[in-house]
């Protein structure tokens, strides 16, 4: 394997965005390459026999694609009054959607407050709760990495659900009369703002790096399980740069703050894109995690319902095994701190579009997932501990 985890060998004037990551030996990568760098990458893969096809010829298309569908959906939402599920949309709409859910199921829905972003955005989080004092809780998170838009769109599908279902699907309705649930639909939104006006591909934080003149932190290797190893990088340029120290990220701080604040968190569901998986610890050792067993057979349900729906293939097991090292990742920070069923997704799809998934996708990918959902939620509530 040439390619390190940071691409080592392709020199950083070839400006190689990787959209997933060699991880080990045989495991393929996907890069997107600059117009101006492609005969040289070629050259470069050619040379060490490595074999490769072209999965999207031209981006800049597919972009332009998603930006019309946008527009064309901004119209019908205006004339119509209503939040368009099969479309992506900014900050500002889903933040302005998320008032009407809560206006809309007043007993049910509540909107809390967990932080501010770098750039001063509120850090907003959903509550579905039926009452109770400190149920036990279940917690959800889509876009901690920006670019990954087909989860935010995925999260605002799944809270609308869990409002809608609440009272008619009898899992639904045994999991919040026992449990609450928890769910940040845009974790990242200084990433996600930035990659509605600017940068597309936009995965990190917007800190800035001192002494450097790139942008941002990996909050997903700036937890502190792990952090600093050799599944993270400490190159500020690099798309995994793990941060100056763990927690560094208000982003991620408050999520940490808001857990063991919380103290009865019993599931971490973190969700991403893209390559089909789900995932549980560990990332950061190849060591298997105490509940291995039992987390594998919660995910071999889980996908095995999943790909009941549409037939969508999902692989499953541990980060470490599954991918590759990766330190500082979200749920081997909430297992290490007793959330015994804390999980990964990656969602669609397995490259053909990668993070420029197509809205038309986004209902059936929200749809399939929540079968998985379901069965952890279900898992969980059956599972006291
Ligand atoms: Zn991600």
């Amino acid at each position: 394997m040439i390619l390190s985890q940071d691409g080592a060998e392709l020199s950083p004037s070839h400006q190689v965005d990787f959209w997933r990551h060699p991880g080990s030996p045989g495991h393929p990568a996907d890069l997107r390459v600059p117009f101006p760098s492609l005969q040289a990458v070629k050259t470069l893969l050619e040379s060490k026999g490595i074999s490769y096809s072209i999965m999207i010829e031209d981006l800049q298309k597919l972009l332009d694609e998603e930006k019309k569908a946008m527009a064309k959906s901004r119209r019908t939402e205006r004339s119509t009054s209503t939040f368009d599920f099969a479309s992506y949309h900014t900050i500002d709409e889903i933040y302005s959607w998320m008032d009407t859910l809560v206006a809309d199921h007043p007993d049910l829905v509540s909107k809390l407050q967990i932080g501010q972003s770098y750039e001063n955005r509120s850090l907003y989080v959903l509550k579905f709760s039926t009452g109770g004092s400190n149920r036990s809780a279940i917690w959800l998170d889509t876009g901690i990495h920006s670019r990954e838009w087909i989860t935010q769109a995925t999260g605002a599908w799944t809270a609308n659900k869990i409002a809608e279902e609440y009272g008619q699907d009898p899992s639904v309705t045994a999991i919040l009369d026992g449990m609450d649930i928890f769910l940040e639909i845009i974790a990242n939104p200084d990433g996600f703002a930035y990659t509605h006006s600017s940068n597309r591909m936009w995965r990190k934080t917007r800190s800035i790096n001192a002494g450097s003149h790139c942008v941002g932190v990996d909050p997903n290797r700036n937890w502190d399980a792990g952090f600093g190893g050799s599944g993270s990088s400490s190159n500020p340029c690099s798309e995994t740069y793990r941060g100056p120290y763990a927690h560094s990220e208000r982003e991620v701080k408050a999520i940490v703050d808001f857990i063991l604040g919380h103290g009865n968190v019993k599931s971490v569901i973190s969700i991403h894109s893209y390559s089909q998986m789900l995932l549980y610890p560990y990332g950061y050792k190849t060591a298997p995690a105490p509940d291995h067993q039992e987390l594998n057979e919660v995910a071999k349900k889980a996908v095995s319902d999943l790909a009941a729906v549409y037939g969508t293939k999902y692989t499953y097991g541990s980060i470490v095994d599954t991918i590759y090292l990766a330190d500082g990742t979200t749920i081997d920070w909430t297992y290490d701190n007793g959330v015994k069923y804390s999980f990964t997704f990656e969602l669609r799809d397995t490259g053909c579009y990668g993070f420029i998934l197509p809205s038309t996708q986004i209902i059936p990918t929200a749809t399939e997932t929540w079968a998985a959902l379901l069965d952890i939620m279900v898992h969980v509530l059956e599972h006291p501990y």
